[in-house]
């Protein structure tokens, strides 16, 4: 989609801090880290939100894109300490860019509830 931000970081038209890629997903910094580690793991496609992801090719989107952040982790050195992924859906939960995102968060002690 031409008009969405993470789509253009994509396609490489917006500069992004890349730390993973494959032909599905990308992971790359963002731009306003609420941790020592902060990056967003989304699909190479675009899907506004985890509920848009339906049946099967929903499933194994979700799953590959699950699978690639775990990995990413390890790599990162972040499975001794913990880390957290989120994915907010929609606007009570604080989502303000409408392409499905995980947010991998490391590196500090996490606090339950979110805010
Ligand atoms: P959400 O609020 O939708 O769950 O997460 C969107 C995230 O995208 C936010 O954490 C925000 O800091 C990040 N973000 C917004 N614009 C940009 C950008 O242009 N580049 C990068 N790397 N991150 C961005
Ligand atoms: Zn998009």
């Amino acid at each position: 989609m031409s008009d969405c931000l993470f789509c253009r970081i994509v396609a490489g038209e917006i500069p992004a801090q890349v730390v993973k890629r494959s032909p599905t997903a990308l992971a790359f910094r963002d731009i306003n880290p609420q941790a020592p580690t902060h990056v967003l793991v989304i699909p190479t496609r675009h899907l506004s939100a985890v509920r848009d992801a339906r049946g099967e090719d929903g499933e194994r989107l979700l799953g590959g894109l699950l699978a690639f952040a775990a990995e990413l982790a390890t790599e990162l050195g972040l499975d001794g300490r913990g880390y957290r992924l989120v994915t907010n859906t929609g606007a009570e939960a604080g989502q303000s860019v409408d392409h499905l995102h995980l947010h991998l968060l490391g590196g500090r002690k996490m606090t339950w509830p979110p805010g």
